[in-house]
């Protein structure tokens, strides 16, 4: 009698921090939801390289592996400056990424670890053609709020034309089936400034396109994990009925979180410890935002000035952001009131109780991730999905508030800074704030707990995939 088969999942993923972290968390809490299962987690190879030592093959009892597939390139996606320079990576990644995966799924086939189930992030529109060419059937994992999925979704299936008509007016009011009405400045840049051929992100735009068309190809209906959770969003779940959508989140770190950046400084973590519960402030606007000529500063003022302790973040690669000051650790070190490092475990950070407010650019991962700790926002969005997070923190979740930044350069004021974190921290209506922060961070807790809705979700979705093997 030949073994039960085991599920095998291949979890691959665009080589992003923010893609990469929601996806490994992903990959480890599907081997906790079935002991039996494999999992194959696999981004581009620079990022591999950049992640995990070498011959690092991921868990000691071999049910993860790490593999890389090429995009084609030796170092991944260099930033140079130049206008075509994403497009021509983005056709690299997608040629490459298609031949190199559909070998990979065959090579583990050969070996006798056949895969029985893909599960994809955002940006590889080719993932679910590659799975289905085989007979193995796919997910996307949607690693941004279901609003931002439903609003893609209409853009692609007739709504295109009335977006496009209105989108450099950023406060036209659309309407979306599903949805409360919005401001064209709330929807995903990509939708409103990349359409533009000539624009630097039109690829990128181009492959959510592609992604849509390939979630329309899948019969009877496209299967979507989203790293959200149900009680979250349940209002605009009916708004995604095209496809079966499975809210699984918050994917919080079990363990390590293997990141793309280093930490130069940990002891960040025993300063919180001589800090009062709920007094720090903490800044981070994830991986990729640079920020702005002279906001170190600005932000560096703002905060001494609230008299409230700091934590910030300030990249290495944000150097134009510290023009004034030279080196951003070093101002800091000069002032009295705060750490700046330049990178750090943010999950442990937000969950140490010293921490009473998070200004953040709100990067889906990091609202997720201020949710699930109770911890409330500033947000300070840019591009992508971070306008409608910021949207959703103050208004549909009132977790947070949103700031304004300059018109001009786009720079967040000293002033407006410290108004905003007043707004959360202080007296008055941000105590309404903190509770409704405590309150999501209970249902966090509940819809993770045994029986909740995302351990509900998470465990039907690895039966299915077993169902079919
Ligand atoms: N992050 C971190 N340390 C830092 C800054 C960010 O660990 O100093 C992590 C953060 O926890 C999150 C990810 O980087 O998981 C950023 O993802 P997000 O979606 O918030 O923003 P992106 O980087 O994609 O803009």
């Amino acid at each position: 009698m030949s073994p039960t088969p085991r599920p095998h999942f291949l979890v691959l993923t665009f080589p992003l921090q923010g893609h990469i972290a929601p996806a490994l968390r992903l990959a480890r809490r599907l081997l906790a939801a079935a002991p039996d299962a494999l999992v194959t987690f696999s981004t581009a190879a620079a990022a591999h390289r950049r992640m995990f030592a070498e011959g690092e093959g991921g868990d000691g009892d071999g049910r993860l592996e790490l593999l890389p597939f090429s995009d084609g390139t030796e170092n991944g996606f260099v930033k140079r400056g130049d206008a075509a320079e994403l497009g021509a990576y983005m056709a690299s990644f997608h040629a490459s990424g298609r031949r190199s995966v559909g070998e990979m799924v065959d090579a583990l086939a050969a070996r006798g670890r056949p895969v029985s189930s893909v599960v994809y992030t955002l940006l590889l529109p080719w993932a679910a053609d590659v799975a289905r060419d085989r007979g193995v059937p796919s997910a996307l994992y949607w690693i941004q709020p279901v609003a931002v999925l439903a609003i893609y979704c209409h853009y692609f299936h007739g709504l295109g034309g009335v977006v496009d008509e209105h989108r450099r007016d950023h406060s036209f009011v659309l309407e979306f089936p599903g949805l409360p009405p919005m401001a064209a400045g709330d929807l995903p840049s990509f939708l409103t400034e990349a359409t533009d051929p000539s624009d630097y992100f039109h690829s990128i735009f181009t492959t959510f396109r592609d992604l849509f068309d390939a979630l329309d190809r899948e019969t009877p209906k496209a299967t979507v994990l989203v790293n959200v959770f149900q009680e979250l969003e349940a209002d605009t779940l009916a708004a995604v009925g095209a496809y079966d959508v499975l809210p699984i989140g918050p994917v919080l770190p079990s363990g390590d979180d293997a990141a793309l950046f280093k930490q130069n400084d940990a002891k960040y973590m025993e300063w919180l410890d001589t800090k009062p519960a709920g007094s720090v402030v903490y800044v981070a606007f994830g991986s990729l935002t640079v920020m702005a000529k002279g906001q170190v500063d600005e932000l560096l003022h703002g905060l001494e000035e609230s008299g409230r302790p700091y934590l910030c973040v300030v990249r290495k690669d944000n150097k134009a952001a510290v023009a004034e000051t030279g080196d951003a650790t070093a101002a800091a070190a000069a002032r009295r009131n705060g750490v700046v490092v330049e990178w750090c475990d943010q999950v442990r950070v937000l969950s140490h109780a010293a921490v009473g407010c998070f200004v953040t650019h709100c990067g889906w991962n990091s609202v997720l991730e201020s949710i699930a700790s109770g911890v409330p926002m500033v947000g300070v969005p840019r591009m992508s999905d971070q306008q409608m997070n910021a949207r959703l923190v103050e208004r549909d979740w009132r977790v947070g508030v949103r700031a304004e930044v300059d018109g001009g350069d786009g720079v967040l004021r000293a002033a407006e800074l410290r108004r905003r974190v007043e707004e959360v921290m202080g007296d008055g209506e941000a105590a309404e704030v903190r509770r409704s922060a405590a309150a999501w961070k209970r249902a966090v807790a509940e819809a993770l707990g045994k029986g909740g809705s995302s351990d509900r979700n998470l465990t039907a979705f690895v039966e299915g995939a077993r169902s079919v093997i």
